[in-house]
């Protein structure tokens, strides 16, 4: 072993990590083309949401969601456990503090896949300057539509529901550093990893 194996790098000199936050619409794909992000960037770091609606088929409690009483989230809140939260279709939703600052702080990239109102708190937050705001935009408003509907997870009124708040959140693409189309998958994986694999300048030492 290595005398640097045994000493490492004082904390001043590991170069933080830096946060993503994908958002965009219900339906649009955010899920879709998460699974294909975490195959293509080694390293990132994928934050776990609390959320307070029931998990659907295949879901596992701690891997895509922790699925939390609205007690339990309310805790949550309650501790100052949360970097953000929001009530999106008649649920809550947040993101836990406590890893994504410790990821960040030991180097890695971390990726937030939140809706709307959470974007917003994260770049509010103290994590703000850090963090890389990117918008997953469908190709039109009926093609959101149709996917939602394809996708069969939700019934009649939950769509509605979806759907309003999908009118709202369209119009918040502006307040984003990137928006990238997801007309096909691919593309739009590609045009994603490439702002998650940008260099960055060399840190003033
Ligand atoms: P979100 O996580 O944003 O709510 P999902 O990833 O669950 O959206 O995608 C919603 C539906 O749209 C799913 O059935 C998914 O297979 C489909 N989908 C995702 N991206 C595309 C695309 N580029 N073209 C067509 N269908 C897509
Ligand atoms: P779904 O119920 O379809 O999994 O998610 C509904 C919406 O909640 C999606 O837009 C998703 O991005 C968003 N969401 C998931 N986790 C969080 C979170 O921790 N915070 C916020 N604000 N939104 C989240």
């Amino acid at each position: 072993m290595t005398s640097a194996e045994h000493h490492p790098a004082p904390a001043e000199h590991v170069r933080r990590g830096r946060l993503f936050v994908l958002s965009g619409p219900s339906g649009v794909g955010k899920s879709t083309v998460l699974e294909h992000i975490k195959q293509a960037v080694p390293g990132l770091w994928y934050s776990v949401s609390a959320t307070t609606r029931k998990p659907r088929p295949g879901e596992r409690d701690g891997v895509n969601y922790f699925f939390r009483s609205g007690t339990e989230f309310a805790e949550m809140i309650g501790r100052g456990d949360l970097l953000e939260h929001a009530s999106f279709a008649d649920h809550f939703y947040g993101t836990p503090t406590g890893p994504v600052g410790e990821r960040l702080a030991a180097g890695q990239d971390v990726l937030l896949e939140i809706e709307v109102q959470g974007a917003r708190q994260v770049r509010r937050s103290s994590l703000g300057h850090e963090a890389v705001l990117i918008f997953l935009a469908p190709p039109s408003f009926d093609e959101l539509a149709r996917r939602l509907v394809g996708r069969g997870t939700e019934d009649d009124e939950t769509v509605r529901a979806r759907l309003d708040a999908a009118r709202i959140e369209l119009a918040a693409e502006g307040e984003f550093d990137h928006t990238v189309v997801n007309h096909d998958v691919r593309s739009a994986v590609t045009d994603l990893v490439s702002l998650m694999v940008e260099p960055r300048p060399d840190p003033v030492s």
